[in-house]
C-alpha cells in the first residue's frame, strides 16, 4: 500500500507517481470510490496538476499511450472534469468574485453561533467521528479523497446547514491541490447550485459501503447521517452566471521582442514544456507573495508545498533556458516585478496565461505597473486550454463529448 504522505513537490516526482499509477489505472473505474487508508486506488496527482508540475495533457497522453481508451476511460473523464471546471470558471469569472465576497462578508458578519460551529467542525470536534477523521486528514496531510470531500461538503451544507462558502474556504486553505475552479465549483455542485435542483446528499449507507471498514471502530454521531435524516438545504445563488468570451490573449512568444524576462507563476510551473520553450529570456523570475492582511490564509503545509514547487520550477527553468533564474519573496508583487524588469533592462515580460483566481486578480496592477515604465506584458495560453476552455459553456456531458473529439484529433497532444 502506498503512503498517504504527499510526494515531494517536483516535476520529477510527479512523473514517478504518474508512471507508478499506470499499473493500477485500469482498475480505477471500478475502485476509485473506495476511501481507504493510503488511497491506493487513485493517483494522488492533484497537487502536482494544480501547479502544473505535470500538465493535464501530459497525464492524458501518458495514460492513453499505456492503455486502450476503454480501459482507462473513467480516469480520462476525471482529468477532463478538471479541465471542464477550469473552462467553466474562465467563462464566468463572476462566480469566483461572488465566492470571494461571500467569504469576506461571512468571516465578519455571520451569526456568532454559525462561526462557533464552523470553528468546532474545522478543529475536528463536530461530534461525527468520521467527519472529524476527515478534518484531521485534511489538516494533517493536505489531501482528502474525492468521495470524502463530497461527504464532508454535504455534511457541512445539508446536515449542519452552514454556508457553503465557509466550507470551501476551509478546504482552499488546507488542500495542497487548492484550486479556485475545482474547489468552488465542486462545493457549489454539492450545494445544488451547479445543476439546478440537483444536490448531493451524504448518506450513512453510502459511507458504510465505501469508507474503510477499519474506521467503523468509532460510530459516534453516525446516526445523524442516517439515510432518511439529511435533506437538501435550500441554497440561494448570489453569483453572476453570465457567460463572457474567453479572455482574448492572442499573445505569441514572438511578441516578446528585445530583452525579455520569463515570469513563472503558480498556475503553470512547467514553462519549459510550453510554447515558451524556444524563448531566449534574459532571466526568469518567480515571486512568492507575502500576506498583508490578518485573515486566515493557506496552511503552513500548503505554503511549504507551493514554495517547494516554485523552487523546483525555477531550478528547471534556469537549466533549460541557461539564464539566471530566481525565486523572490515579496509583499508587493507589481513593484517587485518592475524592480526585476528594470534591473535586468527588460523590454517585455512573458508568461503563461494565469487562470481565474489569485494570480489573475493580480494581473491588472502588474500590467499597469509595467506599462508605466514602458514594459509590455505578454500572455501566452497553452493550446490545450485554448481548445477546451471555450467548450465549457453548458453541462459536463456535452463538454465530455466534444473534448473527446478534440483529444482524439490531437496526437501527439499539443501541450
Ligand atoms: C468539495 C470538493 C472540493 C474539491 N476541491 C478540489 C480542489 O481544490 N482542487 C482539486 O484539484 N480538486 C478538487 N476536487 C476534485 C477532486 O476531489 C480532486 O481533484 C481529487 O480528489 C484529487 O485526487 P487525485 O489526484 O487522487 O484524483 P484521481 O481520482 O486520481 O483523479 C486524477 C485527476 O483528475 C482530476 N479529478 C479527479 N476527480 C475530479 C473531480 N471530481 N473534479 C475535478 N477534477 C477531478 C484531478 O486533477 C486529479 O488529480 C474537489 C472535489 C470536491 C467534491
Amino acid at each position: 500500500m502506498r503512503s498517504s504522505e504527499p510526494f515531494p513537490p517536483t516535476r520529477a516526482e510527479a512523473w514517478v507517481r504518474l508512471r507508478e499509477f499506470l499499473s493500477v489505472a485500469t482498475h480505477y473505474g471500478a475502485q476509485r470510490n473506495q476511501v481507504v487508508a493510503g488511497h491506493p486506488h487513485v493517483s494522488r496527482l492533484s497537487p502536482a496538476v494544480r501547479y502544473r508540475l505535470v500538465s493535464e495533457a501530459e497525464i492524458l497522453e501518458t495514460v492513453l499511450a499505456a492503455h486502450p481508451f476503454p480501459a482507462v476511460e473513467k480516469f480520462v473523464q476525471e482529468v477532463v472534469w478538471r479541465t471542464y471546471w477550469k473552462g467553466w470558471l474562465e467563462l464566468r469569472p463572476g462566480v469566483w468574485q461572488d465566492y470571494r465576497e461571500q467569504v469576506a462578508r461571512l468571516r465578519v458578519s455571520a451569526p456568532e453561533n454559525t462561526l462557533a460551529r464552523v470553528a468546532e467542525i474545522t478543529s475536528g470536534r463536530s461530534g461525527v467521528a468520521i467527519m472529524d477523521r476527515f478534518v484531521r486528514e485534511l489538516v494533517g496531510t493536505g489531501y482528502l479523497h474525492n468521495h470524502a470531500r463530497m461527504w464532508f461538503a454535504s455534511f457541512w451544507i445539508h446536515s449542519e446547514r452552514l454556508p457553503w462558502a465557509l466550507g470551501a474556504d476551509f478546504f482552499l486553505r488546507h488542500l495542497l491541490d487548492a484550486d479556485p475552479a475545482s474547489n468552488t465549483l465542486s462545493w457549489r455542485w454539492v450545494a445544488g447550485l451547479q445543476t439546478k435542483g440537483k444536490t448531493y446528499l451524504v448518506r450513512r449507507s453510502n459511507l458504510e459501503k465505501y469508507a474503510d471498514p477499519a474506521w467503523r471502530d468509532d460510530l459516534a454521531g453516525l446516526d445523524r447521517l442516517d439515510d432518511a435524516h439529511v435533506s437538501a438545504a435550500i441554497v440561494e445563488d448570489t453569483a453572476d452566471l453570465s457567460i463572457g468570451p474567453l479572455n482574448d490573449w492572442p499573445g505569441r512568444p514572438e511578441a516578446a521582442t528585445g530583452r525579455c524576462g520569463l515570469w513563472l507563476h503558480s498556475d503553470d510551473l512547467s514553462v519549459e514544456t510550453s510554447r515558451l520553450a524556444e524563448l531566449r529570456p534574459t532571466s526568469c523570475r518567480a515571486f512568492l507573495s507575502g500576506r498583508r492582511d490578518a485573515s486566515p490564509g493557506p496552511s503552513p503545509l500548503s505554503e511549504s508545498y507551493l514554495r517547494g514547487a516554485m523552487h523546483d520550477a525555477v531550478t528547471r527553468a534556469g537549466a533549460h533556458f541557461g539564464c539566471p533564474a530566481d525565486l523572490e519573496h515579496t509583499e508587493t508583487l507589481p513593484a517587485a516585478m518592475v524592480d526585476w524588469a528594470q534591473r535586468d533592462r527588460l523590454n517585455s515580460v512573458v508568461t503563461l496565461a494565469p487562470f481565474v483566481g489569485p494570480v489573475r486578480e493580480a494581473l491588472p496592477a502588474i500590467r499597469s505597473a509595467l506599462l508605466a515604465v514602458g514594459i509590455n506584458l505578454v500572455l501566452v495560453r497553452r493550446p490545450y486550454d485554448t481548445a477546451l476552455f471555450p467548450l465549457a459553456r453548458g453541462g459536463y456531458f456535452g463538454f465530455w463529448e466534444r473534448a473527446q473529439v478534440w483529444l482524439k484529433g490531437a496526437e501527439p497532444f499539443k501541450v
